[in-house]
């Protein structure tokens, strides 16, 4: 049995304080939640969340995270930093970071290293552009970046990698996935894992979809039998929604 896990993506939004108020907000609504339940949340906010969530049952989880240990790399931040700072999950490979800041399948196999080697699990998001999505390239480009994420990482290890499949279309656009769509991209998904490690960590490891999941869609998407759970950007900005999510 996969235990469901619902992560939010705050992206770049609310200050350290904002951020207190919508923890705090959102622990009583959660408290029963029967899936994980994780907030990701900018780096300016994760030593007071992390306060705020204290004696709560959410986890803290970053957007990003840098692949070497230290250096020259100004504006980055390590994996042992946010270890430092108690973050228990990191998304690696947003489709955000993949079109704006340069990410590659390289990038975030190495960023997939770095987090695992300082004890933090890993959501790591692959998922197709609009126009690859038309041109019937979804099973190819989800598989390449699978396989490019998953690169010399050894079994043991994954069971602390979540996948998140995000159709970039469906991100902040209103438009979602429709289940069965969604639940066969998944399902290819988890073979590729099937093809790399063999039949039982292919089962064991749980597949998130994102992009565009709401409370009003939430029960559905997570009524199919391979989707394990949401990424969450737009609707977890707002306690009431992210809690009906979690509580789909
Ligand atoms: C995301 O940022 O990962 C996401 C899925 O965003 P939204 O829910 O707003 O589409």
């Amino acid at each position: 049995m996969r235990k469901p896990i619902i992560a939010g993506n705050w992206k770049m939004n609310k200050t350290p304080e904002e951020a207190k108020t919508l923890v705090t907000e959102l622990a009583p609504l959660v408290k029963d939640a029967t899936c994980e339940v994780v907030v990701c949340v900018p780096f300016v906010d994760l030593a007071l969340v992390k306060k705020a969530l204290k004696g709560t049952k959410i986890k803290l989880g970053a957007q990003n995270v840098h692949w070497a240990e230290s250096g020259a790399f100004t504006g980055e931040i390590s994996a042992s930093m946010l270890k430092e700072l108690k973050v228990e999950y990191v998304i690696i490979g947003h489709s955000e970071r993949r079109q704006y800041f340069g990410e590659t399948d390289q990038t975030v196999n190495a960023k997939i290293k770095a987090a695992i080697a300082n004890g933090i699990k890993v959501i790591v998001c692959v998922g197709e552009t609009l126009e690859q999505h038309e041109q019937d390239e979804t099973i190819t480009v989800v598989s390449r970046q699978t396989i490019e994420a998953f690169k010399d990482i050894p079994k043991e290890d994954l069971k602390k990698i979540v996948i998140a499949y995000e159709p970039i279309w469906a991100i902040g656009t209103g438009k979602t996935s429709s289940p069965e769509d969604a639940e066969e991209t998944i399902s290819v998904i988890r073979k590729t894992i099937k093809k790399l490690y063999g039949s039982a960590p292919s089962e064991a490891i749980r597949i998130q979809y994102g992009g565009s999941m709401n409370p009003k869609n939430a029960k559905e998407l997570m009524a199919m039998p391979s989707i394990d759970g949401g990424l969450i950007g737009g609707a977890s900005l707002k306690a009431e929604d992210f809690a009906k999510v979690v509580n789909y």
